[in-house]
Formats: structure tokens, sequence, C-alpha cells
């Protein structure tokens, strides 16, 4: 294979600028959701606009260690109905969707939460209606750990939310699940599913 160097001539389609020429540097990369980069990392950049346009393999191994550093670990324990309700969701969603989708399912509801005008309204009445709906949950089912990685702009959310709530991340969570067996679980016919069908098909 070809190792590149700083300062190397090569050619690229620009979005901009159509076929142009490119040189190698060393530039920071944006993830590809747009929340933070990878610094420094060997790249081909357009020589009319200065976008990078080309990632050498030798690059991407570095890339991809940056991203896993920028994700950010939850854990939980949650009492089994919780999972469950999750695991419901899913199902319900699409049968073939494992416990893989908790995760998406979760951080769906989390960013759906914090971009309301109001962050995190009715969350707190969401998880009291499940804990009047299933009275004993809490404190009868075993508890399960609950573990997520996540970006950190999503983590971000979480902490607003956690504010803005007043509540501690277990209880977040366990107030999101809520929101979900209510919107998703609960009704005879969603009103959300058709658009959780399209989020899972985009996510799987
Ligand atoms: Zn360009």
């Amino acid at each position: 294979m070809k190792l590149y160097v700083e300062g190397e001539a090569g050619r690229a389609v620009c979005h901009r600028d159509g076929l142009v020429t490119t040189h190698f540097r060393y530039r920071d990369v944006p993830f590809d959701d747009g929340h933070g980069s990878a610094p420094d990392i060997l790249v081909g950049v357009c020589d009319v606009c200065g976008d990078v346009l080309t990632i050498p393999p030798q690059s991407t191994p570095a890339i991809r260690a940056a991203r896993e550093r920028a994700t950010v670990s939850l854990e939980a324990q949650l009492p089994a109905l919780y999972l469950e309700t999750l695991d419901l969701a899913a199902y319900r969603i699409n049968p073939q969707l494992s416990t893989d989708f908790r995760k998406a399912l979760l951080s769906y509801y989390l960013h759906g939460a914090a971009a309301e005008k109001e962050a995190g309204a009715g969350l707190l009445a969401d998880w009291q209606a499940f804990r009047d709906s299933f009275p004993g949950a809490e404190k009868q089912s075993p508890r399960k750990r609950l573990s997520l990685k996540i970006s950190p702009f999503l983590a971000g959310e979480m902490e607003m939310l956690m504010v803005a709530t007043a509540l501690n991340r277990t209880d977040l969570i366990k107030s999101l699940v809520g929101r979900i067996h209510r919107e998703v679980v609960a009704p005879a016919k969603p009103r959300v599913l058709p658009a959780l069908q399209r989020f899972a098909g985009a996510a799987a």
C-alpha cells in the first residue's frame, strides 16, 4: 500500500470546486456527526477551498481512536422492568431489533426531550404514570445493568436535562423509559411508530 507524506500532491473531487489538485496536510478532521474532531490527521486538502477531501488508510485508525476516546460511558442499575419496557418498545417498532436498540431508542428520546421548548417538560409526570401503572416494580424486579456509550454531544444534553428536571442520571433514564412506555408501548396505535420505524431503519 502507498504511504502518504505531508506535502504530497494528489487529485480529488471537491463538492464545491469539482476535480481539483490536493496536497496532504495535517488537519483536525471533524467526526461524521459534526460534533468534535480528531486532531492533527494527515489528509488530502483541496488546493482551492482548503476542505478535507481524502483520508488515506494510514489515517483511519487514528480517527477511529479519537472517536472512541470522545464517547462517554454511562452505567445505570435499573429494575428489570425498565429494560423490558425498552425491549418491548423495540419489538413493537420492529420484531427483528435486539437489545442493541436500547441505546438508540434512549438516545432518540433523550435528544427529543432536550430539544423541547421547555426541556424535559412532562418527564416527571411520565415517570410517575409508569410507576402508578406498575406498583411495586421499583422494588420487586431484579436490578440489571444498562451500559451505554454516547457521544459527548448527547452527554451534554443529558447533563442539561438533569439540571432542568433535578433528576439524577438513573432517574432521568427511568423517566425517559416512562415516556417511551406512554408513547410506544401503551397506545393501541402509537402515533410515533412510523417515525421510529424510519429511525430504526436508518440506525440499523
Ligand atoms: Zn474545494
